[in-house]
């Protein structure tokens, strides 16, 4: 929700950056008069914004066009057709050592090591062996940690700058685009990416956007310069699911007079599509059992097959919602139809659920303190990370933005701020679960990172200080053991190619 009401103000402003950019590359022309244009109103200055029709506009079909189903006898299904093709970047056997560690499953590690060999964590402790070849950086006075996962990101399909022609985030054609998947519409160009890198994030969650019941796919990746959404891919990631309540597409849908227009609509839109869900798994199990016979395949249903991946197991349920009984009602049918959901996302009533939280392991995404800016998110208090917390449930900060998404580690500190100021005790080595193995846990890559044990892969921040204080900046950031930002070296700070600017007519690169 949150991208709908920014991006609308940002939209405005870029575009009113560029346009003077562009104009100031051009002879002058004489004056005319322009049309005021206010914030998120198509701007008739800019071509192919004259008849562009705003998103919720109604009279829309009441019902959408269905995606086409594939004929028996089609090729076989490939699930690896959008497979990672990711690659770590060269590392070289790395030893950090005097710094303060937290590691994201035990305590704090006072002037411990770290090593890091073939893009794994190969050592931690107070004192640790090293290859005489390996580089040693002594990190006397700063911190250590996992690299930060944000399980909410829309970087690369909400891209910078924030104008129409990279709004790829939210497909508002109907209640349910299970089909949809976001790494479709993620642009590896966008200079967001490096921006959170610096601020410490090595792989995140990039979602579609909360309109619909059913938002589509989101993908996991792994922070790093890359041509494809493939090449960023975190390898054996599984697939999410965004789902959405409560008010958005409830608005979204029915100011245009179409379904759901309610609450209620929105439930029964879940229950239908995953009663369908279910038929077209079991389906499919019948053709499996008699034989898996090429020319009686079930025809397939790209929507109902995302959804029959959540049923079985293989695809994670991400569900933005922000009232108690409505994730209370979520829990209900994820039971009724046999699904897990992975995490709830903004979750501001999650304190008041947070016994059902713990009891069903289902994480909760959290903001530190965004509250307010819709009814729905009106009864959010700062305490509400920190309780989900106490109550031994899953808790997450997360950011759903682009610019909170570079300064998580101080989202992070206020909300084990507003707990401690609650009486309750929280060490800085329990609050960095928030930013790395909770979320890993809520993304199904938990065995993989999210924590500095041995083996798992070496993904680390060094920190300036204490990553809890606003003075601590990010120093360098590992990906797989690879350097990939530094702030002292301004060959290890990446820019995409869009950062390059615009040359004048005949200027070379
Ligand atoms: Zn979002």
């Amino acid at each position: 929700m949150q991208q709908i009401r920014v991006h609308a103000t940002v939209f405005a402003l870029i575009v009113a950056t560029s346009l003077a950019a562009v104009r100031a590359q051009q002879p002058q022309q004489p004056q005319q008069p322009q049309p005021t244009v206010r914030p998120g109103e198509p701007n008739p200055t800019i071509p192919g914004e004259r008849t562009r029709t705003p998103p919720e506009t109604p009279n829309r079909p009441a019902t959408p066009p269905q995606p086409a189903p594939q004929q028996p006898g089609a090729p076989p299904v490939d699930p690896d057709a959008f497979a990672s093709t990711y690659k770590p970047f060269p590392s070289r056997t790395t030893v950090i050592r005097n710094a303060t560690i937290l590691t994201g499953s035990g305590p704090a590690i006072e002037r411990g090591a770290l090593l890091l060999k073939d893009g794994r964590i190969a050592a931690v402790g107070q004192a640790v062996d090293a290859p005489a070849d390996a580089l040693v950086i002594d990190a006397s006075g700063k911190w250590v940690t996992p690299g930060i996962i944000d399980t909410h990101s829309h970087l690369g399909v909400y891209a910078a700058p924030g104008i129409q022609s990279l709004q790829d985030g939210n497909e508002m054609t109907s209640p349910n685009t299970a089909e949809v998947w976001a790494e479709h519409s993620l642009w590896p160009q966008d200079p967001q990416f490096d921006l959170s890198l610096a601020g410490g994030v090595t792989v995140m969650q990039i979602l579609p956007g909360s309109a619909n019941l059913f938002g589509g796919r989101s993908v996991t990746v792994k922070n790093v310069p890359a041509r494809t959404a493939e090449d960023m891919k975190f390898p054996g990631a599984p697939y999410g699911l965004k789902m959405a309540c409560g008010e958005n597409p409830k608005r979204v849908y029915g100011s245009r007079n179409t379904a759901p227009q309610t609450r209620m609509g929105n439930v029964a839109g879940y229950r239908r599509a995953w009663q369908a869900a279910l038929e077209y798994r079991d389906s499919l199990r019948r053709w499996r059992t008699a034989g898996s016979d090429p020319e009686k395949r079930p025809a397939r249903n790209l929507q109902l097959e995302t959804l029959a991946g959540v049923l079985d197991g293989e695809i994670l349920v991400h569900n933005h919602c922000y009232r108690a009984d409505e994730m209370a009602t979520m829990i209900k049918i994820a039971k009724e139809f046999g699904f897990h959901i992975a995490s709830f996302h903004h979750a501001v009533e999650a304190y008041k659920i947070r016994d059902l939280l713990a009891e069903n392991n289902i994480c909760a995404s959290m903001w530190a303190d965004w509250w307010g800016f819709k009814l729905e998110a009106f009864d959010g208090i700062r305490e509400n990370i920190a309780l989900v917390d106490a109550a031994k449930g899953c808790a997450i900060v997360h950011s759903d933005d682009p610019n909170g998404e570079q300064r998580l580690n101080q989202e992070a500190a206020k909300a084990m701020r507003a707990g401690r100021e609650a009486g309750l005790t929280i060490e800085r080595a329990d609050a960095i679960k928030w930013l790395t193995i909770n979320p890993a846990k809520a993304l199904g890559i938990d065995k993989m990172t999210g924590s500095l044990d041995v083996g798992k892969n070496a993904d680390v921040v060094i920190w300036s200080a204490d990553p809890f204080s606003v003075y601590a900046h990010a120093d360098q950031v590992f990906i797989d053991g690879a350097l990939m930002f530094d702030r002292n070296d301004p060959a290890r700070r990446p820019q995409r190619d869009f950062m390059t600017g615009l040359l004048p007519n005949g200027g070379a690169r």
